[in-house]
């Protein structure tokens, strides 16, 4: 290769494990109608927006906050618990990255559900982790019995769980962080959309973080903006392994100005998204189809040739995620919540490939 090259290839100075992990790459190929995601089909909050277009060139040219206070602090307020419960980052993502790496050292197990949000085992083996994926129940439900047998430093539930749409049971949790004996990391990506929430538990167990983000019912997911709740010594834990400087300038301020200004648009749009996800379901049903309970903004309906009926939908411009041979499950598409015309559109190719599917 290059001159200087001392025999030794680019993979054979590279980490041996980071081998087998391959880039995050769901279909991202534009679509005109894009259900792919479980972003904020209805666009960005007004105020966020304003606080975009009207940002100081210093924002720019400068560093922002070093850990972000001043969207610790809305934050705070828009969940009811003190800033020093408050870790930011960018995405949710970081933020689990980050808490993974606080809380195990290299060679820990660290288990979660299957199926769950597919980043948790790549985020795992990154770090040096062991992951132990623990099926869930027959109702979609996580199983404290496989996580007691795991007996991980580092336990992973997602309420309401991606891909599969339903909120846990909140006593299979609690069950969950008394029996475990290193720290519990509840996702609650799609918290906004579910009847309950587990914020509470943080507040009385030092071991639990609630991880989150604004990039689902609050439309800002191009900013990347996520946080954790926790007890102060834990997010602060969470903070030296996530460093400096992760939220950008432009990100912090509207994400300010949308959790303090943004909260009633936010709040309207996320009561949509749970009219038409019931309105989706039963037109799903109504398909001879057996979408599962979804406490989220999107939902996940068996099929039977999850890549087959992607590719027919997106020849036809809709974009839903597909999955294939899900436990429990089998083939499955994942299709966000959006205004009704959206959801319209995606019915009606999907009942086009079905029947051509039926026919052939
Ligand atoms: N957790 C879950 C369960 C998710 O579905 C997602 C987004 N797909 C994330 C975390 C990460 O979201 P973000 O990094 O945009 O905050």
């Amino acid at each position: 290769m290059s001159a200087r090259s001392n025999g030794a290839s680019a993979l054979d100075v590279a980490r041996e494990s980071y081998r087998s992990i391959s880039l995050y790459a769901p279909n991202r190929a534009p679509a005109a109608i894009d259900l792919s995601d479980n972003t904020n089909l209805w666009g960005i909050p007004p105020a966020a927006s304003r606080a975009i277009h009207e940002a100081a060139s210093s924002t720019v040219t400068r560093y922002p906050a070093l850990y972000a206070a001043d969207v610790k602090r809305a934050i705070a307020d828009y969940v009811g618990v003190d800033p020093e419960m408050i870790v930011t980052g960018c995405g949710s993502d970081d933020v689990l990255d980050s808490a993974i790496r606080a809380f195990a050292e290299p060679g820990d197990v660290i288990a979660y559900p299957d199926p769950s949000f597919a980043m948790i085992p790549i985020f795992a083996q990154m770090n040096g982790l062991t992951g132990v994926a623990v099926p869930m129940t027959e109702t979609h439900d996580v199983d404290p019995a496989g996580y007691a047998a795991a007996n991980a430093r580092v336990a992973y539930v997602c309420s309401p769980n991606n891909p599969t749409g339903g909120a846990l049971s909140r006593s299979a949790i609690e069950q969950i962080v008394d029996e475990s004996r290193g720290v519990v990391i509840v996702d609650e990506a799609y918290a906004e959309f579910a009847p309950a929430n587990l914020v509470d538990l943080a507040q009385s167990s030092p071991r639990v973080l609630i991880s989150r983000t604004l990039s689902k019912a609050f439309g800002l997911a191009g900013l990347r903006v996520g946080y954790a709740i926790g007890h102060p010594d834990l997010v602060s834990e969470v903070e030296k392994s996530r460093g400096p400087y992760k939220v950008n300038g432009v990100a912090q301020r509207a994400a300010v100005a949308a959790l303090t200004e943004d909260l009633e648009w936010v709040a309207a749009h996320v009561r949509e998204a749970i009219e038409n996800r019931e309105r989706l379901s039963n037109a799903l049903r109504g398909m001879g189809l057996a979408p599962l309970p979804s406490a989220a903004n999107f939902v996940l309906v068996p099929v039977r040739d999850a890549a087959g009926i992607d590719r027919a939908l997106r020849e036809r411009g809709i974009a839903v995620r597909p999955f294939t041979a899900l436990p429990r499950i089998g083939d499955a598409l994942r299709i966000s919540v959006g205004p009704w015309e959206m959801l319209d559109a995606c019915l009606s190719a999907l009942a086009d490939v079905l029947g051509a599917e039926a026919s052939r």
